[in-house]
């Protein structure tokens, strides 16, 4: 089904239709007009180059200039019969094969009748084989034809990858590489196009648009096209960060304001922000990375850093929180994925940081919410640095100086460098030895209670499910477990350590109410608990251990002795 004129992608209709159009690529266009215009065409090329940059479309102008009956200094006229059977994708003498989809040209073999028969209405035949990187079988025929073509022949070879292409090929054949488009002619094109169909544009969407492309002008014109056929009077740069799911600058900027001041709550509910509102993840730490290198390269020369919250950090700190970035792997889907692993780069200065009795303050603060809501679970002391027991005893004095960035916490002075002092083996998080602590949660259970509490374990995955069905939930019911039902009250218990857990969900605590009230089949209520989980659930899945070890993947070095937290 043939799309109608006015339904055809820009990029269909915008296509450049003689060597003149083309945008970019002029080292290119200029040498195959000229062989064109002295006759010395030669019988295979190869267009090497990233996707969406003009390829197909060179060759197809190519496969006009060796057939137009109206040649202008080797510029094909566009007009006459032959450009018209070509433009118009209905001349039979040229073949666009796509590599890519199979069963197209799975066997050269396949084309050989096709190259050996005399064109029916043009001049000379012109194969464009797409991704040909792709084609597994039948090169050993096609070295032969290329090494002596039929004189009415000519292939245009595209590929993205010519490292997958036989040296012998590469031997016979003409080579161009095409180069990515830059912003600025990705944009000028886009204004040609805006202009032409009377649509108004802020600025800052056609240069937004030119740069998420990455030099792609296909895929430039693609987006475009989307944006206008959402019927928008002006074309605004929200409107395509709405498109492409990309979050404000105003969220990017507060987001790593908070990885470097270390005020993981407000980064956490920022993601969640983020994620409700369709955002995705993936670029947001593609955003995130290029402002914090950027905050990172100015504050190295001393200029003053993009966005207010990272002015103040200093190139160290900025640093540690690069390489916190860095160390996340978008592509992995685990528990939690990308999202868990964003905010464990939040958690990080605070798990290096919280055994000190000064800087750890808002941890401090924490520990104690945590120790007010779980009663005889953790009691840390409040206010007094931690004299609870510790499997490494003798040790509650850390050096001011061997504390991380913390301007939420560190009196202004002694804000030191991460890096300078990393978190020596002692600045770790020294949390009650737990078999002693934990247990009075489960030991007073009734044995009523016991059997709630079992009903809800046997029921955990179903859940599991229907919590996790709301994204953003989803890391938080995957890290709690059941430790006891009393009276129509469900107690969760959180990794002992990662508290940030526990006070997110006191912020869900409806949600997941509902979640488990619908496979209980009663209306309950949830109490959160930090606890140690080993011990609780009868470490019968040591959930904590496997958060743990997943944190110490993701950011090595940094949490060396995370041993000491369990
Ligand atoms: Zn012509």
């Amino acid at each position: 089904m043939i799309p109608s004129p006015t339904h055809q992608a820009l990029y269909r209709r915008w296509r450049a239709q003689t060597f003149a159009q083309v945008v970019g690529q002029e080292a290119v266009v200029e040498t195959l007009r000229n062989a064109v215009r002295t006759g010395r065409t030669a019988h295979a090329y190869l267009f090497v180059g990233p996707r969406g940059t003009g390829k197909t479309s060179l060759a197809r102008i190519l496969a006009k200039a060796l057939n137009c009956t109206d040649l202008r200094d080797g510029e094909p006229c566009d007009a006459c019969p032959a450009c018209v059977a070509i433009r118009e994708g209905r001349a039979l003498d040229v073949s666009e094969l796509d590599a890519a989809s199979n069963n197209r040209v799975d066997d050269i073999r396949e084309l050989l009748p096709r190259i050996y028969t005399a064109p029916s209405d043009l001049r000379r035949k012109v194969f464009i084989v797409d991704e040909v990187q792709r084609i597994t079988q039948g090169w050993d025929v096609l070295l032969k034809t290329l090494e002596e073509p039929p004189d009415h022949v000519a292939f245009v070879f595209c590929t993205t990858d010519s490292s997958q292409i036989r040296p012998a090929v590469l031997s016979r054949v003409q080579r161009f590489d095409f180069r990515r488009l830059s912003v600025a002619e990705i944009e000028g094109k886009l204004r040609r196009i805006l202009d032409a169909d009377g649509r108004a544009a802020e600025p800052d969407a056609i240069e937004l648009v030119a740069r998420l492309a990455a030099g792609g002008m296909r895929d430039a014109e693609s987006m475009l096209d989307q944006l206008l056929s959402s019927g928008v009077e002006t074309l605004t740069a929200e409107g395509v960060r709405d498109l492409v799911g990309l979050a404000d600058a105003e969220s990017v900027s507060a987001f790593l304001s908070a990885m470097v001041s270390g005020d993981a709550l407000a980064g956490i509910q920022l993601v969640d922000r983020l994620e409700e509102g369709g955002r995705d993840l993936r670029s947001f730490l593609d955003q995130a990375a290029e402002v914090l290198r950027a905050a990172l390269v100015a504050a190295l020369v001393a200029r003053p850093a993009p966005g207010a919250g990272l002015a103040a950090a200093g190139p160290t700190a900025l640093a540690a929180a690069a390489r916190r970035l860095a160390g996340l792997d978008p592509g992995r889907a685990g528990p939690g994925g990308l999202r868990l692993q964003l905010e464990l780069a939040l958690m990080a200065p605070v798990a290096t940081e919280f055994p000190d009795p000064v800087a750890g303050r808002a941890e401090l603060r924490r520990a104690e919410a945590v120790a007010e809501a779980s009663g005889p679970i953790t009691s840390p002391p409040p206010q007094a640095p931690p004299p609870r027991r510790s499997s490494r005893s003798g040790r509650t004095e850390v050096p001011p100086a061997a504390a991380p960035v913390e301007p939420v916490a560190a009196p202004e002075e002694t804000r030191p460098a991460v890096g300078v002092g990393p978190a020596p083996p002692a600045a770790v998080l020294p949390v009650p030895a737990p078999a002693a602590a934990a247990l009075p949660v489960v030991a007073p259970a009734a044995a009523a209670a016991d059997a709630g509490l079992e009903r809800l374990r046997a029921r955990w995955p179903e859940v599991v499910a229907i919590v996790s069905r709301h994204p953003p939930s989803k890391p938080l019911i995957e890290a709690c477990r059941p430790i006891a039902v009393e009276g129509g009250v469900v107690t969760l218990g959180f990794p002992e350590g990662q508290s940030f857990f526990k006070e997110v969900a006191e912020k869900r605590r409806p949600h997941l109410e509902e979640g488990i009230g619908r496979v209980l089949g009663e209306s309950i209520a949830v109490r959160c608990v930090a606890t140690n989980l080993d011990v609780a659930s009868g470490a019968e899945e040591p959930d904590a251990a496997r958060i743990l070890a997943e944190a110490r993947r993701i950011f090595g070095e940094d949490l060396a002795d995370v041993d000491e937290i369990r």
